[in-house]
């Protein structure tokens, strides 16, 4: 069933997202569903998330592991293919729930972090994807890893931590334009053989997937302004 976008604002939305999404793919010489359309539903409850649901919409972004264990587990039942991402900051303590919950993890950025997340993985034999989070403009109030201390860190996932790492993320300083730093990341995941990039969101997603975004993660754009 399609929600009607004449009635659904968020539909509406998501239509005007994905378009611009294949017009960004088609302009940037990409094929053709390459980018992944992350959906970030943090804040807004089960029945604001329906319409972008029964819009044909499964995957999404959350950053709270508490907020998402409480809405999408009932979600799931309703709407198999349902693929959850947490793109928040992650508290080592909370990584058993956010293996049991979550199938990617787009803010692993510190040993003890990735610690946590192998001994849950392989606790629960099963591994959501994993991206790092690289902290491409240095602010000190932002998670991510320093991008001098990416190789050795992306170095110990792998060898110390027997974690695969699929690809990078980063959220550009609010007051920079964004397109250095996604070219920057880009650039930092070549280097390092990794195929993800997860960057770009409701204002610059276009930019990002120009520069070579894999994963594009958009709220606002599609569930209005957060509270
Ligand atoms: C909230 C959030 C988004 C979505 O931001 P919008 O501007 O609403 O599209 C994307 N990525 C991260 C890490 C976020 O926390």
């Amino acid at each position: 069933m399609q929600a009607d976008p004449n009635t659904s604002p968020a539909a509406a939305n998501l239509a005007a997202i994905r378009a611009g999404i294949a017009r960004a793919e088609r302009d940037s010489g990409r094929r053709l569903g390459s980018v992944t359309l992350i959906a970030v539903s943090k804040t807004y409850p089960g029945h604001a998330i329906l319409p972008v649901l029964e819009a044909g919409q499964r995957v999404f972004g959350e950053n709270y592991v508490q907020e998402a264990a409480g809405k999408w587990p009932v979600l799931r039942e309703a709407w198999p293919g349902i693929e959850l991402h947490m793109i928040g900051p992650l508290q080592s303590n909370k990584a058993r729930e956010a293996v049991a919950l979550f199938d990617a993890i787009h803010s692993l950025d510190r040993p003890s972090l990735a610690a946590a997340l192998s001994k849950e993985i392989a606790r629960a034999g099963r591994s959501p994807r994993l991206f790092v989070q690289v902290n491409t403009g240095e602010e000190p109030q932002k998670g991510g890893v320093l991008p001098a201390g990416l190789a050795g860190f992306l170095a110990a996932c792998r060898d110390e931590h027997g974690l695969t790492i699929e690809g990078l993320m980063c959220i550009p300083p609010a007051d920079e334009p964004p397109s250095a730093h996604f070219a920057f990341l880009a650039k930092l995941a070549a280097e390092h053989g990794l195929t993800g990039l997860s960057m770009g969101m409701s204002a610059d997603h276009e930019q990002a997937i120009m520069l070579g975004a894999t994963h594009v993660r958009i709220g606002s754009a599609i569930f209005g302004a957060r509270g």
